[in-house]
């Protein structure tokens, strides 16, 4: 009887013991896991202080420093532009047609990106599309950057500036020869010089 009971309490001490190490290596894991969680938020909210470093461009930097990525938090970018400048440029919005500054605009000159300065269109290119936007047959040197857009059901190519990938408009294959192109771009994402 003394021996049974003896062997019922070894048992006992080792179930216990069992129960005891996954208890420990439950704790562990725990602690383990909230020091990743706390060490990766850390991580998150350092890289996110580091946005929004690069200085505004001031429109006046070498041809070979003008393409460099500008990457701005939103909310430099709203301190930045106009409600309507940065509902087109950062939220691809579309202004009215006829209603931006620069559709009969014929001026001799240069079109600037609105958010960042980069020239993007010559006055030689412009002509008048009758469409109520400004449009271009051609951009300058390699500053915009297409990117196809399947928004609204509709197949289009989205026109971006090559620094800040602000939107500017849409490009379609109807325009003027030679190129055959017609840029169709928002007054709200230019600068005229
Ligand atoms: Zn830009």
């Amino acid at each position: 009887m003394e021996i049974e009971l003896y062997s019922v309490r070894i048992v006992l001490i080792g179930i216990l013991n069992i129960i005891k190490s996954q208890i420990m290596k439950n704790l562990l894991f725990l602690l383990l896991s909230s020091f990743v969680l706390v060490f990766s938020c850390a991580n998150i909210s350092n890289s996110s202080a580091n946005t929004g470093v690069i200085p505004y461009p001031s429109g006046k930097e070498s041809l070979k420093d003008t393409l460099t990525l500008i990457e701005y938090p939103e909310k430099v970018w709203q301190q930045l532009l106009s409600a309507e400048e940065y509902e087109i440029l950062r939220m691809k919005g579309t202004e009215r047609a006829g209603s931006g500054t620069y559709d009969k605009n014929y001026k001799t000159g240069t079109y600037h990106c609105k958010a960042c300065q980069l020239p993007l269109f010559d006055s030689k290119d412009k002509f008048d599309s009758g469409t109520g936007w400004p449009s271009y047959s051609n951009f300058i040197h390699n500053h915009v950057e297409h990117v196809f857009d399947g928004s609204n059901g509709w197949s289009r190519t989205e026109v971006v500036c090559k620094r800040c990938k602000g939107h500017l408009g849409h490009v379609f294959t109807d325009g003027p020869k030679p190129t055959g192109l017609r840029y169709c771009i928002n007054s709200a994402s230019l600068k005229f010089k």
